[in-house]
This record gives structure tokens, sequence and C-alpha cells, in this order.
């Protein structure tokens, strides 16, 4: 069934891996595996830890190959999937799926292992053979250099049921289990298939897997139930133990204040787990009892900071009442709690860390004495285990010393330093979805989803590739092919490519933007002599109202395409918007200039100083075709009826003429929270004179509509936020406002203002309106151009308005938009009125390297606003985000002979739906473990399941198969090109048998 894992049995598991290393460099899809110096290594009780980190207990420990892709990547320390009394079926039931959401800080709703206790103990046992054989035969460090960490729950009576006692007892000494005996067996059968490894090596296979436990209780676990269960484990198994704290131990204000403060305000939890859980007084004095006891016994002991936080699901999140937050925002709790510990302590407790570690933060932990250290959620994002590999080079150098104490200064030092790390804090708005609108198709899924995100689809990997290989004026020749606008929009595009860029799985989008302004900049001269136009196109003669971004991109693209274009404006300079109005603290005068330029070198006509009252004038002087790019410049609705307000449009225009000229006062309100009131706010911060500038807005900052980057920059340049504040009445320099509070969701999403019956005062020696401007009619109606009800042209899909001939595109098409909208309504326009083909280099985004996008995964940077390095993944060229963050290993990238792209399998027996692949497909609602061609281990499997998939019908080397395709089922010759099967499926399917039988069951 599609939800339930099938364990492998170990020849299976071990023929995968040797096939699959031996064919591909890869185990389990890892390409990177750092090697450990023979005797670099910290002693951990009586072990050895060649790298201080490992998987935390969770969807990474759980299976096998979970254990030996983390292994192979270079984890060291594992604390093992957690298991208690209740276990297999009867607790699978109990989790809902999907049951895991890494997309930024995490949340699951798992529980403990999801196998029967004997089947984890199995699954623990195989790996640590597998991991063992693999040490020696590839040389990866010494076969002792690594650590399994029991981890059992939840109660004492529990913990000494047979089944998890004998869990326990299997796992100190396995020389008495099937599974053991077997591996050995099989490996001394296998000595063939190894280069390095003998039956002297297999012998000395220690079959005690691990004398290390970590306690994990529920919630609510009264203090004395903690303590007896640690101290069976103390004293009656003889383990080295560490307690799993829960964050609750910090206490409901230092919680809900911390993660307030850093921007996590939405996350939703009250009181109950923090009194019911255990209390700090109680913890303390228990803590030292139990250290004293290990003492006694040649035991270590230490906490394990933290367990996940329990928080309430309020907007769907996952499918149960309660999830565990785990990440970045655990990482602040988990850190505030290490440092009032250490400091109670003396740095005299052990700490081992479970909480938001990442490559960019590990070494700080570990060298502040907290080791050692688990991961989750890092590891379930792109890239997967392979992030395992950064950090173990990282670590390659480390020191080799036994545990001496947590440096409580150096704790001290991170705390400081996670308050002011952006790292740490979340936007001020909504992280908007990141997912593209399409489908996720069965075969060829790869895509570049900036691009789609792009209003004008610009080839961004293609340019971003340019720039990095310093070919910048190829780079500017592909942004200019569909941006006519390359310096205005590399200064101020809202940038809506970086929102589903997949690198801000890692650290954040690329700077998409900055490397376009890069690629124009340093392109520009042996670009602009190189412009010529296409051959003439004959019979059309268009006219353009308007010399804005609108107007000069529908001049670029015509004039390139070899129309004859004029355009009209009524200013005596070009530019619109952007050039009037957009204060120069935002964009340069010359980053305009070289815009023009690039726009007037295909050979368009400008007449400066022209007002056009009407479209049809320009028909009747000869025009085929009349484009009207005439913006949005009338005034918004007035905030207050009769109030004296200053309109955003008019102030920025005399700002940007003159600041000295602009007479506001000391104290400026500005209503509005869009882009417009921000530019406003901040240039009223600049005119002599004003002290003060308040935003008035009557939804919070979370809701307002402006865009994060521009909030911070006005929140930064100190521009005061009046939230939740509606003006009513405006009376000499007082504004009068509601105070509101927000109810339910409205339309749009926003939770609805609604008025407290309070007011408020606000001082105001100016007021200037900023809410939204509209579309002056006056060209529309005199043209004959019919309107709807906001008074925007009626037009088609070619933007052509109800009068032939005429066009809109712009502002005065959709009202107040931005630039890189205007462009891609002249695209449309220019493809509407000579068929001009945009497409030219979307090869570019492809690179001929498969592997190269693929090498640079998985490996977090602090350089974000490099512009030699783009960050880029090359997501048009390789994807194969699935199959990186799978948990399990149940997606696989096959090589198609034939096809350019890999293609994704999803290996059905594998796959417990955890939805994690999901997460992180960018297609919007993709589902690779439903959506993709599955293999089907077994027929019960291919009959219990509606994905579209395929089952050998006999031998697994024939070419008989069982196939759904669209719900229908049929046997297939895969052999047969003519069987009736669409070549990429049958391409795959014989690739699958062929390139990877290591796939099947045996
Ligand atoms: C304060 C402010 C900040 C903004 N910030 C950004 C930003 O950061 N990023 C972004 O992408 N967008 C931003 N925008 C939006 C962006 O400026 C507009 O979307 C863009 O300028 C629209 O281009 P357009 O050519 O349609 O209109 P406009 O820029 O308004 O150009 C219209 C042109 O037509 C001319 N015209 C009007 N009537 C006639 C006539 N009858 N005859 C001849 N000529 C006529 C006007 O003089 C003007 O030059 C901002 C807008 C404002 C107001
Ligand atoms: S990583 Fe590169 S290709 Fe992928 S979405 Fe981001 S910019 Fe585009
Ligand atoms: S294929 Fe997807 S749903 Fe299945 S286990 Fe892997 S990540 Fe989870
Ligand atoms: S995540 Fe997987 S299924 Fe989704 S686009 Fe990438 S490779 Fe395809």
């Amino acid at each position: 069934m599609s939800d339930v894992m099938h364990p492998m049995p170990f020849d299976q598991l071990m023929d995968w891996i040797l096939s699959e290393y031996h064919t591909r460099g890869t185990i389990f899809g890892i390409s990177r595996m750092p090697r450990r110096d023979p005797g670099s290594a910290r002693p951990i009780f009586n072990g050895r830890l060649e790298t201080p980190f490992g998987p935390a207990a969770g969807p990474n420990t759980q299976l096998a190959q979970n254990l030996v892709a983390s292994y192979v990547a270079g984890a060291r320390f594992f604390e093992l999937k957690t298991v208690q009394k209740m276990d297999g079926e009867e607790l699978a039931a109990c989790v809902n799926k999907p049951c895991i959401l890494a997309g930024d800080e995490g949340y699951n709703c798992e529980w403990s292992t999801e196998l029967t206790v004997a089947d984890a103990r199995d699954e623990y046992i195989h790996a640590w053979v597998a991991c063992k054989l693999l040490a020696r035969e590839l040389g990866l460090g010494d076969p002792d250099g690594f650590v399994f960490n029991m981890s059992v729950g939840y109660d004492l009576e529990g913990i000494k049921t047979p089944k998890v006692d004998g869990f326990i007892n299997d796992l100190k000494d396995a020389s008495g289990t099937v599974a053991f005996n077997e591996a050995i067996a099989w490996a001394k059968a296998n000595l063939d298939r190894f280069n390095n490894v003998d039956e002297t090596f297999v012998d000395s296979i220690t079959p005690h897997v691990s004398e290390s436990i970590t306690e994990s209780t529920l919630h609510g676990c009264p203090p004395d139930e903690i303590e007896r269960i640690a101290t069976h484990l103390i004293c009656e198994k003889g383990l080295n133990t560490y307690i799993k704290c829960n964050p609750t131990l910090l206490g409901y204000e230092t919680a809900r204040g911390l993660l307030d403060s850093l921007g996590f305000s939405y996350i939703v939890f009250d009181r109950h787990h923090f009194d019911e859980d255990l209390q700090w007084a109680d913890a303390v004095p228990m803590f030292q009892r139990l250290a004293a006891l290990c003492r006694e016994r040649g035991l270590e002991f230490g906490v394990k900071l933290t367990n996940t936080f329990p928080v309430d699901v309020t907007r769907g999140e996952l499918p149960s009442e309660e999830m565990y937050m785990s990440g970045r925002s655990l990482y602040t709790l988990t850190l505030t709690l290490a440092q009032r510990i250490s400091h109670e302590f003396d740095g005299k407790l052990r700490i081992s860390w479970s909480g938001g570690a990442d490559a960019l933060n590990i070494r700080g932990l570990v060298d502040a004495g907290i080791w050692p250290v688990t991961m989750a959620t890092t590891v379930l994002k792109p890239g997967g285990y392979e992030r395992f590999s950064q950090i173990a080079y990282a670590f390659a150098q480390q020191d080799c010393y036994r545990f001496d104490g947590v440096r409580v200064a150096a704790v001290d030092a991170l705390v400081e330093d996670m308050h002011q790390n952006a790292r740490y804090k979340k936007p001020i708005k909504p992280v908007p979805s990141r997912h593209i609108d399409q489908r996720l198709p069965l075969m060829d899924c790869f895509t570049a989803p900036c691009r789609h995100d792009c209003p004008i689809h610009q080839d961004i990997p293609g340019y971003l590739r340019a720039v990095e290989e310093g070919r910048f004026a190829d780079a500017l020749s592909i942004v200019l092919q569909r941006n006519a606008l390359p310096f205005i929009t590399g200064t101020i595009c809202p940038h809506t490519c970086g929102i589903s860029c997949m690198r801000n799985y890692y650290e954040e989008h690329v700077h998409i933007r900055e490397f376009k302004l890069e690629a124009a900049r340093r392109g520009l001269a042996e670009v602009l002599p190189e412009l010529e136009a296409a051959p003439a196109v004959e019979g059309k003669k268009v006219a353009v109202i308007g010399g804005g971004p609108a107007g000069l991109s529908v001049a670029s693209f015509l004039s390139r395409a070899g129309v004859d274009v004029t355009v009209f404006e009524r200013q005596k300079t070009l530019g619109g918007v952007v050039a009037n109005v957009i204060p120069d603290f935002r964009i340069a005068a010359e980053s305009i200039a070289n815009d023009i330029e690039l726009c007037r070198a295909y050979g368009a006509k400008f007449e400066l100083g022209t007002d056009v009252r009407s479209a049809q004038d320009l028909l009747e002087k000869g025009f085929t075709d009349v484009v009207v790019a005439i913006g949005a410049w009338a005034p918004g609705h007035p905030v207050i009826e009769g109030a004296q307000m200053l309109d955003a449009l008019e102030f920025l225009q005399q700002f940007k003429a003159d600041p000295a000229s602009c007479m506001l006062g000391t104290d400026v309100a500005v209503v509005g929270a869009g882009n417009t009131a921000m530019d406003v706010a901040r240039a009223a911060k600049r005119v002599p004179g004003v002290k003060n500038v308040r935003l008035v807005y009557r939804r919070d900052r979370r809701n307002m509509p402006a865009d994060e980057e521009e909030l911070a920059l006005a929140l930064e340049d100190g521009v005061e936020f009046l939230e939740l504040l509606s003006p009513k009445a405006l009376e000499g320099t007082t504004l009068t406002c509601d105070v509101m509070r927000l109810g339910e969701p409205d339309a749009s999403g926003r939770r609805r203002p609604e008025p407290t019956g309070e007011t408020r005062e606000v001082v105001a020696t100016s007021v200037i309106a900023a809410v939204g401007e509209r579309v002056e009619p006056s060209v529309y109606k005199a043209s004959g151009v019919l309107l709807d009800q906001r008074g925007l042209p009626e037009v088609d899909d070619t933007l052509q308005t109800s009068v032939a001939h005429v066009y809109a595109v712009g502002d005065c098409r959709r009202g107040p938009a931005t630039v890189v909208k205007a462009i891609a309504d002249a695209a449309t326009v220019t493809e509407a009125l000579c068929g001009y083909d945009f497409d030219f280099c979307s090869a570019s985004n492809i690179e001929a390297d498969y592997d190269r996008p693929l090498a640079g995964r998985a490996t977090l940077t602090q350089e974000v606003e490099s512009l030699v390095k783009s960050r880029c993944l090359g997501c048009a060229t390789a994807c194969e985000t699935c199959c990186e963050v799978c948990p399990n290993r149940a997606n696989v990238a096959v090589r198609v002979p034939g096809l350019r792209q890999r293609q994704v399998v999803h290996v059905d027996g594998m796959c417990n739906e955890c939805g994690n692949c999901a997460v992180f497909c960018p297609y919007e609602g993709g589902r690779p473990f439903r959506d993709k061609l599955t293999l089907f281990w077994t027929r019960e499997d291919f009959d219990s399941s509606h994905n579209s998939g395929f089952l050998p019908v006999g031998e697994v080397e024939g070419s008989e198969y069982l196939v759904r395709l669209n719900g229908e089922v049929a046997t297939y010759d895969v052999d047969n090109p003519a069987c009736g099967l669409p070549k990429a499926v049958r391409l795959t399917i014989v690739a699958t048998r062929d390139e990877h039988p290591y796939l099947f069951e045996r």
C-alpha cells in the first residue's frame, strides 16, 4: 500500500547500494561522500565520533537506507527513531498523512516509528552492518567511528514491556538476532562484491550496536516518571543516558516573547503544555541527581535540547489539531534554553543538540561545547542528506577532544547573534505560495519556477549563467530579448521571480534583479552599437500614445521587429512615472536614460511635448494601429470627503523636481500602505523641516499591500507605522482616526478591519493620500473605447480594445501596476501586431552539462550578496528536488537514453506518504509520490494504489509489464516501440529495468 513502507531485506539493501555505487558513483543518490582521516575522532561513551553530528530521531532515521544515506554523506551520530510499545499498523493508523511540512521552519505531526518495534530493530541492525561495510570498502572512515543512539518512550511501563525491553537488549547486543546474523552471513557470502572487505573484517563487526539512549517523554509526563525512566535506563540497563527536554521548560512568557520578537507571532500555542510539562524548579535538582547516578556508574549523562515544540494547527497546515515545530524558530527557543541551563550548571551539564542546526550555525554550537548535534529540518529541505556533506567537510579538521564542558560565554555570544541575525527573523508579511500555478506532469517535469513567476518569462537561468561566466554582453542580449528596460527593472522591479525561486529553501532567493542590472551595466557598451532592427515590415505604421515604460517597450519591441513606430509623449521627457515621480533615491536618472537609449536604438521615432486627445485622430492621420499607453494619473478616491489632502503623485513630482519646494511642516501623515505610500513616506522624511512621518493604515503591517522590501526600507528610514487606524476627519493639524481591529478574512483573504468604537488623534501638519491612482478616461472616451466599471478598457487577449486597431497597455489598461507588467503588455501587443517570436533565447536556460547544476546542490552559503556566484540551482536543466528531499529515498532520477531530462520514478514500497516531496515540488498541488511514474514491488501494492505506474508481469528482466496510465490498466511489451505506451513512459520503464534493476524487489 502506498502509505506503508516496506523495509528491504539486507541482501536487497546491499545490492542496491553496491549496484548504484558501481554504476552511478552514488549511494541512494548521494554523490558527495566525505572521507574521514583515520584517528580524527572525538571520544564519546566508549566509542568515537568522526564528526559530531547526524540525523535526529525522526523521518531521517526510520529505515536502514536513511541511516546509510546519512552515513555516506558524513554523519556519524545517529539518533534512531523513537520506539515505544505502540507500533506498526496500530501506530501508523494514528499518524495522519501528510505529516511533514518543512518549507521554512518545520512542522510535523509524526510520532514514533511506523514500523513494528521488531522491524525497527532489524532496520537499525542492518544499517549498522551496512555502514561498517561501507566504511571499510569505500574508505569513508574508521568503521568504529560512528555511534548509534537509541531513543525510547514514552512511559516506564511501556519501556519495561518485553517488546521495548527486548529492543534495548538486542541493540546493546545483537549477536543473538536473526537480523545481525543474516547480515553477517550475507557479507561473508558476498565477499567477491567487495575489494577491501574480507572475512576477518566481517568477523570484527561488533554486535554492540548501541550503548546510549535518549529518553523521550510525552508532554505532561510528571517529573518523577521522567526520573524513574532515566533511573531504570541508567541502573537497570547500564546505558549512557540523555533526557530530551521540551522547550516548554523556558516558560510561556519567555517562549511567546521570543517568538513574537523575531516575527513568529503567527505561531499559535497556549499555556497548557507549559503548565503541565516539567518545570525548571523540578528539572534542575533532577538533572543533578541523575548526573551523579551516572558518574557513580561510569556512564555519561546529559540533556537533549530540545524536543520539537507543540503548537496549534490553525490554517490547515497539517491534518491534525496539534503539530510539532522545528527548524529555525526552534533554534531560537533551544538556544535560549541552552543558555539558561549552561549558566545554571556552569557549563558542566552535557548538552546534546537538536533544534534548527544547519551548515551555517553548527560550528558555533560545537565550538561552544554543545555536541553531538542532530538535525532533521535542514536535511528535509532541497539538497537533503547531502547537506550533511558540507558540514562534514567543514569538520574535516576537527579537534579530537572528549566533552570538557559547555563554554558559557560562547553560548551567550550565540544568543546575542541570534537576536541580530536575519536568518532567525521571519519577514514582516506572510510568505506567499512558492509554487507555480501549473500541473505537475507525469514525465519531463523540470522547470525554472522563477521564469514562470516573471510576468515576461525572462530566461533567468540563461542570463544568470552568462553573468557568472563573465559573458556580460550575452547576458544583456538574453535579457533584452524579452525585457526592453533592463536598467529600470534591474533597479526597481518587485522581482516576483524571487517568490518561487528554489534557492529560498537554502538561504534566500537568488538576487536575480541585481544580476540583471549587472548584465546591463557591464554589457551595455558592447551591446548597444550592435542592436539592429529586423527588415522593415510593410504595411504597418503604429502610433503609441505615452512614453512611459509601456510606451517605450512597445516602441522598442516593434521597431526591433521592423515596424515603423512613433511615440507621442505629452511631457518633455520620456520615462513616465519612473522618470517624473519615483524618487531619485530609488532610481538614478542615468539608469532611466540608459533604457531610453536602448529603446531608441532600433529606430523608433519620438515626438515629445505632444498631448494626444484621441486615438481616432492618429488613425485618421494614417497610422494603421494605435497603442494607448497613458498610465494612471488621476487622483484616487478622496480619503475624507472635502478634506484638504495632497495627492501622492502631485507631491512626488514636486519632490523630484525640488524637495526644498515642498512645504509639509513638521508632522506628515501618509494615508495608504501600498508601494506608492512607502515612496511618499520615505520622500517626506527627506523634505527639509519634516520631523515625523506617520503612515496611517486600517490594517496591520502584516496585511499591508506594499512589498516586504519597501516596508522594510520605510521602517529603516524611520517612518512610523500607525496600524489599525482609519482616518475619519481632518481639522487643522488634527487627523482623527477610528481605531480598528481585524475581523474575519474578506474576499482578498486578508482579515477585514472593523471599528472598535474608539478614536485616536494624530498630529498632521500635512496629510498625503496614497490610496491608488485612477486612469484618466478622456482619451478612451474621445476614441470611443468601452470602459468597464473600474474605468478600465475592455480588451481581448491581444489587448485590442472595443475599437479595432486601438490597443491599450500598461497602467492605463490594468490600473496602477508595475513596470514589468507594462513590458508584458508591450510584448503581447507586439506579438499581435507583427508575430514577433520572443522565445528566441529559451534554449539558454538549459545547460549542456546536466551534472553541473547538481554539483552545486546542498551547499548553504553566507555569500548571498555576491554578484559573482548567483547561487542559481539551474532548475530548468535538472530539478530532482523530490529525490533529494525524500527521507526514505523513494524517488529516483532515472537516466533514460533518448530523453534529455532524467525521469523521476517513484518507488512505492519505500514511501510512507509523509508528503515532504510535495512541499518542495515547484508545481502547485504537485505530489511526486502520487503524480510521478511509480514502480510497484507487488501486485497487491499495484492494486491498492491509483498512481500511474508499472509492475513486471514475470521476471524483472522480461518485457511484459503491467502498466496503469491515467487509471487504465493493461499489459504491454515494453520492448516493442509500437506497444501503445507513450514513448517517454515506455523508455523510462525500459531504462529502469535495464539500468536500475536493483530498484525492483527480488
Ligand atoms: C510612486 C510610485 C512608485 C512606483 N514604484 C514602482 C516600482 O518600484 N517598481 C515598479 O515596477 N513599478 C513601480 N511603480 C509603478 C510603475 O511606475 C508603473 O506601473 C509604470 O510606470 C507604468 O507604465 P506606463 O507606461 O503604463 O505608465 P506611466 O509611467 O504613467 O507613463 C504614461 C506616460 O503617458 C504620458 N501621457 C499620458 N497621457 C498622455 C496623452 N494624452 N498624450 C501623450 N502622452 C500622455 C504620460 O506623460 C506618461 O509619460 C510605481 C508607481 C508609483 C506611482
Ligand atoms: S534557483 Fe535559479 S533556476 Fe531555480 S528558481 Fe532560482 S533563479 Fe530560477
Ligand atoms: S516519496 Fe515523498 S511522500 Fe513518499 S516518503 Fe518520500 S518524501 Fe515522503
Ligand atoms: S520536485 Fe520532482 S516531480 Fe517536482 S518538478 Fe522537481 S523533479 Fe519533477
